[in-house]
């Protein structure tokens, strides 16, 4: 189901947890400003999804309220993971999902990664 974007943040959401460190995750990197992990139902060879450890529902909640210096932790956590990863030589797809059209269903800001495969050109 996806998540109403206009609801407050909810601490007891699964990310929140696994921050939290009350639910296991398998990590692959982690700093100040995020933590980066393997999707548990992966949709690609690789499938590692990035979160800030600020509580944001949203890509857009956290464009309009983190400040300049986590969001560009943030931004550049994202890229220390894809490099991380080896996925700057081939390449790789990012997805933000927000709210009900966008159909994300956790409520707290996540980055896909997505990478091992070609995927296919992007239509609206
Ligand atoms: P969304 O549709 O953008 O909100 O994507 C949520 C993603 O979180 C999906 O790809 C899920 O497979 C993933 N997910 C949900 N619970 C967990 C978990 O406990 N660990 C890792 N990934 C999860």
């Amino acid at each position: 189901m996806p998540i109403d974007p206009s609801q407050p943040y909810d601490p007891d959401n699964v990310f929140a947890k696994i921050l939290r460190g009350e639910l296991p995750c398998k990590k692959v990197y982690e700093d100040d400003f995020a933590l980066a992990f393997h999707d548990i139902r992966p949709q690609a060879p690789i499938h590692v999804l990035v979160i800030p450890r600020g509580e944001y529902v949203s890509w857009d909640d956290f464009t309009a309220r983190a400040g300049d210096g986590e969001i560009a932790g943030f931004m550049r956590a994202v890229g220390h993971v894809t490099r991380q990863l080896e996925l700057d030589g081939p390449g790789y797809r990012l997805l933000v999902n927000m709210g009900g059209d966008g159909h994300q269903e956790v409520p707290h800001l996540h980055v896909h990664i997505f990478g091992g495969r070609q995927f296919f050109q992007m239509v609206p």
